[in-house]
């Protein structure tokens, strides 16, 4: 049986979407055995995907220069790139600090907040750099399928894996096709 690799990352994101991802349940253990084979991924905790990765999966809107970098790795190693989850698809809920000068942003979060005493803002050169916007996936690569929701369901998501296992072209439709 031919394997499909399958990568996943999550960028600016509350991990919501890959919870939607294990709520297939059993039907994970299906694709599995139909040839899905989980290659890095949060869930296997592997950073970097194969070379000959079939399908990546990408959670999360690109907010600084590491997501940047790790989406453009996605883009080289998978053939296939799926956006899961509003924040992917076009920024979402992440979008919101696009309204807000940066540096306000991060004084009010690391040194105003009410729970906060003697705060600092992080300035460790490992953390990724803020990008001046936060961007939609397909701002920085191409994206050849969507999955929106927030988060969307595991039937959605079970829907295109299971498409694209059978070398189908999966298209969301009714119940399946929801904006939230
Ligand atoms: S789309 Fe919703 S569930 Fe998914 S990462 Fe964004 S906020 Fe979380």
């Amino acid at each position: 049986m031919k394997k499909i690799k399958v990568a996943s990352i999550w960028c600016e994101s509350c991990s919501g979407c890959h919870m939607s991802i294990l709520d297939m349940d059993e039907r994970l253990v299906e694709l599995i055995n139909k040839g899905l084979e989980l290659n890095a991924t949060p869930i296997t905790d592997l950073k970097v995907p194969d070379d000959d990765t079939d399908i990546g999966i990408i959670e999360g809107a690109v907010a600084t220069d590491h997501h940047e970098e790790e989406v453009k790795m996605m883009r080289e190693k998978c053939k296939f790139i799926v956006a899961i989850g509003d924040c992917a698809v076009f920024g979402g809920i992440v979008t919101m600090r696009n309204y807000v000068p940066l540096n306000e942003l991060l004084k009010r979060g690391y040194i105003e907040t009410e729970s906060t005493v003697d705060g600092k803002i992080p300035t460790s050169p490992e953390l990724g750099k803020h990008l001046p916007k936060v961007k939609a996936v397909n701002e920085v690569i191409k994206v050849d399928y969507y999955i929106p929701g927030c988060p969307p369901s595991a039937d959605a998501i079970y829907h295109v894996l299971k498409e694209i296992l059978e070398g189908k072209t999966p298209v969301l439709t009714g119940e399946l096709l929801k904006y939230e």
